[in-house]
């Protein structure tokens, strides 16, 4: 498919896992792709890097600037850079609580806002924000990382509303846990790492983590051309793990 032929995407945190699965698929249907990440190193020849971190606005307005200086346009954002915190509402200290929301909430303001004037000129365009299943269920120790994802709920909500009338398409993807170089971070400092690994798989109805190819997959599907009439959504990849209970693991 080449639904994305003579179109720009910017893509945030798409040096590694979700983002640079997303990153290369879009460039595989057609888009010319801008990575915006702390270390866009070592990217696939298709992709091109430029170095910002979603939270100095600062560094987004000149990355972005770079961007339409060299390809000319934006049409498509992906919304994707995050971090994760672990523990429940007493584990994290105010400097961390800011400093987590900052790149996971404001982050996504910052490079919209920033990217607004172009998207309004496109004829077909997207922003996809990258949520999670904690905006939607109470997963256990995650209360920073939880307020964090359902503020990007609220927020592609809202966004997708202010901007009907500029034709600009805002949806988010709510992934499970997925198998990116993040979890397997996140795995590394459990005592037993393998338990941890397939307690995860089990929490999801589908026994499996998901791929980072998969999550890729919804984000492209929502920022497509093809897509035109779908805003305002949050699709969930997810394993089942949103609405499905199964009783105790699932046989064939
Ligand atoms: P990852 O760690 O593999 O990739 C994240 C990328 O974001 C990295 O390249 C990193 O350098 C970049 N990044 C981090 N902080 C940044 C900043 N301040 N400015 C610019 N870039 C920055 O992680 P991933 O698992 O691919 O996660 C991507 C997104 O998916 C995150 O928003 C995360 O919350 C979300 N998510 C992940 C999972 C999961 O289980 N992996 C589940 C649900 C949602």
């Amino acid at each position: 498919m080449t639904d994305f032929e003579g179109l720009v995407a910017v893509v945030t945190g798409g040096a590694s896992g979700i983002g640079l699965a997303t990153a290369e698929l879009l460039a595989s249907r057609g888009a010319t792709v801008a990575v915006l990440d702390l270390k866009p190193d070592n990217l696939p020849g298709e992709l091109t890097g430029f170095r910002a971190d979603v939270s100095s606005n600062d560094e987004v307005v000149a990355a972005i600037d770079t961007v339409v200086n060299r390809f000319g346009r934006i049409d498509v954002v992906v919304n994707n850079a995050g971090i994760g915190a672990q523990g429940d509402v007493s584990a994290n200290d105010d400097d961390e609580w800011h400093r987590v929301l900052d790149i996971n909430v404001v982050g996504m303001a910052r490079v919209s806002r920033a990217a607004l004037p172009h998207l309004r000129k496109s004829p077909s365009a997207a922003i996809i924000n990258t949520c999670s299943i904690a905006a939607w269920a109470g997963l256990q120790a995650r209360a920073l990382y939880s307020a964090s994802k359902g503020a990007v709920l609220s927020l592609t909500l809202a966004m997708a509303t202010d901007h009907l009338a500029d034709h600009i398409r805002v949806n988010c993807v709510c992934p499970g846990t997925a198998d990116t170089p993040w979890v397997g971070r996140l795995l590394d400092t459990a005592s037993d790492p393998e338990a941890e690994r397939a307690a995860l798989a089990a929490r999801q109805p589908m026994g499996r983590l998901v791929s980072a190819d998969e999550v890729a997959n919804a984000i492209v599907y929502l920022a497509s051309p093809l897509s035109a009439s779908t805003t305002g959504t949050a699709l969930a990849v997810d394993g089942g793990m949103y609405g499905l209970r199964p009783r105790g693991p699932v046989q064939k």
